[in-house]
């Protein structure tokens, strides 16, 4: 019974690595790029990094491997459409009453904002359009298939960001950094999490949501300029809650799905940091680690689940363990210059699978 739970909650974690292409300026020292990056033809599910020493003749020998495996591994080159192929499943599990969870964990400029909304050039390249807006285009036409079964569903949006341990309304706060203070509540009889004074939308077509989008992204543009790459030192949180009444059946479901763009996973030493930016980094290494607790502790079986570590892990408490799903990217950089990094994404991604 308890190997079941174990195999089920298992069952509800997933974790898919990206390995992001190079850039075209990175280009330049063609050599030094993804030749430490192995992956296997007929296995999806592989990756191998290696690490090599350069012998005095200038050869280069792989002194050391180190293979992992995940549920699923997207090498540089593969397309949003089939990236998404593979959540589309989870992202309809929202509709069907399950809480669903999203995120992008990996260093600043592994491509997690490229895999979550898509680039600053998604209007010239709609191809390149990111996992939020399809999840957001697939609910509304699977929500409208479902009518004539006598689905119909009721959606709120919500757009927040955690920075420093502290909650900011990325779509009712004004774009000052600070909107006031906002407090997570757990509902203690229906379990629901909610955020006080915090803007929820109902949004009833793709373009509302959007426009949701637009605005926190024109929010995070605006604080960014006032307080330097902030949008890679802070969580941000979509969430779409999904309410669905069936008038032929008198079924009720309720799911909710969170789509999250972690803050860069990058070791940030706190070694000369003072002040603000030691509070930030700290702020940063105490939350990604209480979210790898948390899942760590939901896939082992844990009786107790240390969700109230972090504003994060407290935030989705429902969302994540018992009737929930779970996905997460790791985004990985394909540069040699990156390999100690990337080994930790890894290394961190692992001990969540
Ligand atoms: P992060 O959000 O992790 O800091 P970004 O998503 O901003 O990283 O990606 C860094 C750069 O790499 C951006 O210029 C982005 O457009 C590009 N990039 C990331 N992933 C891909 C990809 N799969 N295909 C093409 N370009 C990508
Ligand atoms: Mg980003």
């Amino acid at each position: 019974r308890l190997h079941n739970t174990i195999q089920e909650l298992k069952g509800n974690i997933r974790v898919f690595c990206r390995v992001r292409p190079p850039l075209p300026h990175e280009q330049e020292g063609k050599d030094e790029i993804l030749t430490h990056i192995g992956f296997a033809e007929n296995d999806e599910k592989a990756i191998e990094l290696k690490q090599s020493v350069e012998s005095a003749s200038g050869q280069k020998t792989v002194a050391k491997s180190y293979p992992f495996s995940f549920d699923r591994v997207f090498q540089p080159g593969t397309q949003q459409a089939v990236v998404f192929d593979e959540i589309s499943q989870l992202v309809q599990s929202a509709l069907d009453g399950y809480n669903v969870c999203i995120f992008a964990y990996g260093q600043t400029g592994s491509g997690k904002t490229f895999t979550m909304e898509g680039p600053d050039n998604v209007l010239e390249h709609p191809e390149n359009m990111g996992m939020i807006p399809r999840a957001v285009h697939q609910i509304f036409e699977s929500a409208q298939a479902l009518k004539d079964k006598g689905w119909e569903y009721e959606m709120e949006a919500q757009f927040l960001e955690i920075y420093n341990e502290s909650i900011r309304d990325l779509v009712g706060g004004s774009t000052a950094a600070g909107d006031g203070k906002h407090d997570i509540k757990h509902h203690p009889v229906t379990g629901k999490t909610s955020v006080t004074d915090i803007c929820t939308v109902q949004v009833t077509t793709p373009k509302e949501v959007h426009s949701v989008l637009n605005k926190a992204s024109h929010n995070r543009a605006v604080a960014a300029t006032n307080c330097n790459e902030r949008s890679s030192r802070s969580h941000s949180v979509f969430t779409l809650r999904l309410t669905g009444m069936n008038s032929l059946t008198g079924e009720t479901s309720s799911g909710i799905l969170n789509l999250i763009d972690l803050a860069g996973s990058e070791r940030l030493s706190s070694s000369g940091s003072t002040g603000d930016r030691l509070k930030e980094t700290q702020a940063i290494n105490k939350s990604l680690s209480c979210l790898g607790d948390v899942i760590y502790a939901l896939a082992n079986g844990d009786k107790h689940v240390p969700y109230r570590n972090s504003k994060l892990t407290y935030l989705l408490q429902g969302s994540l363990g018992g009737n929930s799903k779970t996905l997460m990217f790791v985004n990985v950089s394909p540069l040699a210059t990156n390999f100690q990094e990337t080994l930790c994404s890894l290394r961190f991604a692992t001990k969540v699978n």
